[in-house]
């Protein structure tokens, strides 16, 4: 981002300090005490300014850092360039020789013991005929504003009782991945996992020993993903899991893997054949085309669900295939 940036000639209109030296203190002493924190690199990138609240947010001494250029110790855990000394190397590019950095990042404020999400600007300070003199850098702490759009986030994707992703989280996935397996020409796949006479555990165990019930299945299927695969509350006691670049084949082979993975959890459920918590799981897959639609292929899942429920459950179901499952 390019803005016209700020020169030392003149620093002040004032008749209060004739002499550039007066002018000089009274700049020195304004920045000192801005509640901005700010701090100040010469082109050598050592710390020639580092105001006293630039001290309170990270918790180093301005004797510490000045005339050195240990100024990423207040921000990080290892050396790395801060925005200002990105300005003072793109100042070498001829390109980006007039250039204004901004930046919103985690810090690790090593001194205070706490990550920060801060907010930083950094400009370069110029002489009256354009020549680097320095760059000023201003930070803002906005952790707890970053920390708020986290948790309203959370809010909008995640499903409150089982962490995993909610119906609106999975009704948008499903359609992302379904373009972009379009673009790609390549599978995408589709579970839909139900736990099986789930109205009786809750019948025998209330219903917060039911929610329980959920959250274990919600972290044992989980745990059988991989990072590209989504898991989502769909509703209910009724989970979904969309597997990009998935085949049937491969499909069948996670269905199965989390069918067992459910039964091994040996919940009890007296009202159910083998007396433990089980789950039916219907699969489909769909090579996407422009004249098919996502909820087509949830259809498909689903009519394989009802198959596997119709079947005797716990099982999976395929499309036009039926496997026995352990009951
Ligand atoms: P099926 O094998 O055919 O799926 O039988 P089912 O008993 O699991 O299915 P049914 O649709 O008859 O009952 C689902 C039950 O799931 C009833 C409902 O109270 C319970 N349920 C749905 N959401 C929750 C929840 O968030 N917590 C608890 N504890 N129970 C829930
Ligand atoms: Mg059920
Ligand atoms: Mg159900």
């Amino acid at each position: 981002m390019n803005r016209p940036h700020p020169t030392f000639q003149p620093i002040l209109h004032t008749t209060e300090f004739p002499h550039a030296k007066e002018q000089h203190g009274f700049a020195l002493n304004m920045l000192q005490s801005l509640v901005i924190p700010t701090f100040v690199i010469d082109i050598d990138g050592k710390v020639i300014l580092w105001n006293a609240a630039c001290e309170r947010l990270t918790g180093v001494l301005a004797r510490e850092v000045l005339g050195t250029d240990n100024h990423w110790q207040a921000f990080y855990e290892e050396r790395r360039p801060t925005l200002a000394d990105l300005v003072i190397e793109g100042s070498r590019r001829p390109v980006d020789a007039d250039a204004s950095l901004e930046s919103q990042n985690w810090c690790e404020m090593p001194r205070v013991g706490r990550r920060c999400f801060l907010a930083a600007d950094a400009s370069p300070i110029r002489d009256a005929s354009g020549k680097l003199l320095a760059v000023v850098e201003t930070l803002r702490d906005v952790t707890d504003e970053k920390r708020a759009q986290i948790a309203l986030e959370q809010l909008a994707t995640r499903d409150g009782l089982t962490g995993l992703a909610n119906r609106r989280c999975f009704d948008d996935t499903l359609h992302a991945e379904w373009q972009r397996a379009l673009r790609q020409q390549q599978p995408l796949s589709l579970l839909m996992v139900d736990v099986d006479n789930f109205k009786q555990y809750n019948d025998a165990y209330g219903h917060l020993g039911g929610d329980e019930c959920l959250q274990r299945i919600a972290t044992a299927v989980a745990n059988e993903m991989r990072t590209n695969d989504l898991v989502a509350r769909y509703g209910g006691e009724e989970f979904a899991v969309i597997l990009p670049n998935q085949s049937l084949k491969g499909a069948a082979i996670v269905a199965e893997r989390i069918r067992c993975r459910v039964e091994q959890l040996h919940l009890p459920n007296l009202g159910s054949q083998p007396h433990v918590v089980t789950v039916s799981i219907g699969a489909a897959t769909a090579l996407p085309s422009h004249d098919t639609e996502p909820s087509q292929l949830v259809a498909t899942a689903d009519s394989a669900l009802y198959r596997a429920k119709h079947m005797g459950r716990n099982r999976i179901s395929l499309p036009n295939t039926d496997l026995p499952g352990k009951a």
